[in-house]
């Protein structure tokens, strides 16, 4: 017998709960499935961990600068990988609990446990059985990709998912990848004790940005002792009788090889669209798998839409969260919200952190913009001298003929917070001129953001 609901959602991520919770809200009948984890990539192996992680990382690295300020503490400073690995989990626990509990009793909505597949555009197969329903929704992620690197499938490499359950401490860790996730890894698992060694394919570190911010954020690791390998063109692996593992790296300078206990692959993410019967249901993917979705995220097929990072159009719990909300209130509150209407912002979770948003000066200069920018160094803003962090430096790219900000970069103490200053300019449709009164409370980082745009110049 086949069940008929009103909407059917896959997947129990950052948009597939939330939009359950509207639709049931509207008194639909709609079944919710998830093949694995509640909360999916951010709540068990993403942000959630990693960014506990980090808050241990950077524990550990202000106990070793304790002289710095003033401070003394008796004998070494030691890291418990244990019970930081537990600390990172307990975070994870607990946000996975409240899902779930959320979940299960939530009015009107059936959770399966199951992988769901398509077997017609309007139906789907969980645990043998068939549902069906006039709207069903795709919230099905993505996971790391491994790529085909000579001698990958003889060594015991980590992803993401891998690294956040270790609880000892790596002797030396190569990170595979200089980009976001690669990065943060690095980092806390050199500030953990481990020797850490990043190999990045490309010229430079985070290549998608300007290349002023991927020389800072090059100084910044290396100043705390990770090794940086760019150019990395021909990456191989081969597995050594000690148990370790030497990736060949045929740099144009340096040794060509490292050898390293732990291999972390952070070279990229991919769909989890590869076992969902999309062919059947006949909803077009791109070359990579990407679910192709329209600007109010339908997929080719009328009725059967996609959200977050499984479409491509974004990778960030925001822009997961943001995908159903521009659903939900296309389909419930009669308004019609577009994807071209998000202003793409982020954050590198290094320390200090790199917040972003919209275009890089490269971008806006190759868009072929009257291009203004202005720089300010971390040195020269009172709150990171005070905390004894005055690494990065802040910078805001504007356009001269329409007289608004087309993006930013904050690298440094509170980037990631202070960047909303001008996220919210930006989303407001704000003149550059339009903080010139602002009375920004002192000292923060924030308070500079007026004073670098003020400095705008071409
Ligand atoms: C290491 C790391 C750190 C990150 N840090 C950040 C950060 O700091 N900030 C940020 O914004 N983003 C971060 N991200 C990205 C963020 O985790 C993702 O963008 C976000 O989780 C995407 O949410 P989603 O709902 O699209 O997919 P997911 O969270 O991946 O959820 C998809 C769900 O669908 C389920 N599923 C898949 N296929 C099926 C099927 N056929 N049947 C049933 N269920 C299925 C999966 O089991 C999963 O639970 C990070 C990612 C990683 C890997």
């Amino acid at each position: 017998m086949m069940r008929q609901f009103d909407a059917i959602i896959i997947g129990a991520g950052q948009a597939g709960p939330s939009l359950a919770g509207r639709l049931t809200e509207a008194g639909m009948k709609v079944a919710l499935i998830e093949r694995h984890l509640v909360g999916g990539t951010c709540v068990n192996t993403g942000c959630m961990p990693t960014k506990a992680l980090v808050a241990s990382a950077y524990a550990a690295h202000l106990a070793r600068r304790h002289g710095d300020f003033g401070v003394t503490i008796g004998g070494d400073i030691g890291v418990d990988m244990k019970a930081v690995a537990a600390r990172a989990g307990q975070v994870t626990l607990t946000a996975r609990g409240n899902n779930e509990r959320w979940l299960e009793g939530m009015a009107g909505l059936d959770f399966i446990r199951g992988h769901a597949r398509f077997t017609g555009p309007d139906r789907i197969a969980v645990n043998g059985e068939e549902l069906r329903a006039p709207r069903i929704f795709l919230n099905v992620g993505g996971r790391a990709s491994v790529p085909d690197m000579p001698g990958v499938n003889d060594i015991a490499f980590l992803t993401n998912t891998g690294i956040v359950a270790l609880d000892d401490l790596p002797r030396h860790l190569v990170v595979v990848g200089g980009s976001y996730i690669g990065l943060e890894f690095a980092q806390m698992y050199r500030r953990f004790g481990a020797e850490v060694t990043v190999v990045e394919m490309g010229p430079r570190l985070v290549g998608r940005e300007d290349e002023d911010i991927s020389a800072a954020v090059r100084g910044i690791v290396e100043a705390e002792g990770i090794a940086v390998r760019t150019n990395a063109k021909c990456i191989a692996f081969r597995k050594l009788d000690d148990g370790g593992v030497a990736v060949g790296v045929d740099c144009e300078e340096g040794a060509p090889e490292v050898v390293g206990s732990h291999v972390l692959l952070a070279v990229g993410r991919r769909p989890n669209t590869d076992d969902l019967g999309l062919d059947v249901a006949g909803v077009a993917t791109d070359a990579r798998g990407y679910i192709q979705v329209d600007d109010r995220l339908q997929t080719s097929v009328p009725g059967v839409f996609a959200l977050g990072d499984c479409n491509g159009r974004g990778a960030f719990t925001h822009t997961a969260y943001n995908d159903f909300e521009i659903v939900a209130a296309n389909l419930l509150d009669g308004e019609d919200r577009r994807l071209s209407q998000r202003i793409p912002g982020y954050a590198l979770y290094i320390d200090p952190p790199l917040g972003r948003v919209g275009m890089s000066e490269a971008e806006a200069r190759k868009a072929g913009r009257n291009v203004w920018v202005s720089t300010r160094p971390m040195t020269r803003v009172g709150r990171a001298v005070e905390k004894g962090e005055t690494q990065g430096f802040m910078k805001i790219v504007a356009d001269a003929d329409t007289q608004r900000i087309l993006g930013a970069a904050i690298l440094g103490t509170g980037g990631d917070e202070a960047i909303h200053g001008i996220l919210d300019m930006m989303n407001a449709d704000q003149l550059v001129s339009a903080l010139r009164w602002a009375v920004p409370i002192h000292p923060t980082v924030s308070e500079l953001i007026p004073t670098v745009l003020l400095g705008l110049k071409s």
